[in-house]
């Protein structure tokens, strides 16, 4: 993320909560400005973490709620893959994820032609679709070299005379 695009969020998180008359805290901005700098998708867990780092005071509770307020406020994506811990994402538009089966990673996949996917006639179930992403699932580059790694070599057969 550049200066520019930085800024441009910081004036919308900004925006959002004197829209929503809420106060811009220390506490508020730090969790904000920790999820905006990253792009490995952090859970709550690690949000807190890194913030903590920045303010001891802050409570798990706190920044759980805060992420909360951020996806309601539409500042923050959150993301829920099958079998993980919700993540949070600072990408706001349409993208895709690469998801690694083995470590939990994700991926940005950012394609064009996968945003023009023609949506399903689903009105039979009385639903209506907001919006959609792809989770492409498999195996990331780290993982696949471990894999490699500790793949045994085939053991020789001792000759026998
Ligand atoms: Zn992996
Ligand atoms: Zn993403």
């Amino acid at each position: 993320m550049n200066l520019e695009e930085k800024q441009q969020r910081l004036a919308q998180f900004a925006q959002a909560h004197r829209e929503n008359g809420l106060p811009v805290t220390m506490q508020r901005r730090a969790v904000f400005e920790s999820v905006l700098e990253r792009e490995d998708h952090p859970s709550a867990d690690e949000v807190y973490a890194a913030v903590r780092a920045e303010l001891p005071e802050i409570s798990r509770m706190t920044v759980y709620r805060i992420l909360g307020n951020l996806v309601a406020l539409g500042l923050l994506n959150k993301i829920c893959h099958p079998g993980s811990v919700a993540r949070f994402d600072p990408k706001i538009y349409q993208h895709h994820h690469l998801v690694c089966l083995d470590c939990g990673g994700i991926i940005d996949l950012e394609e064009e032609r996968l945003n023009k996917v023609a949506w399903p006639d689903v009105r039979r179930f009385g639903f209506e679709i907001a919006d959609y992403h792809i989770h492409f699932r498999g195996r990331c580059a780290a993982c696949r070299q471990a894999a490699k790694k500790s793949r045994k070599p085939p053991t020789k057969r001792k000759q026998t005379s």
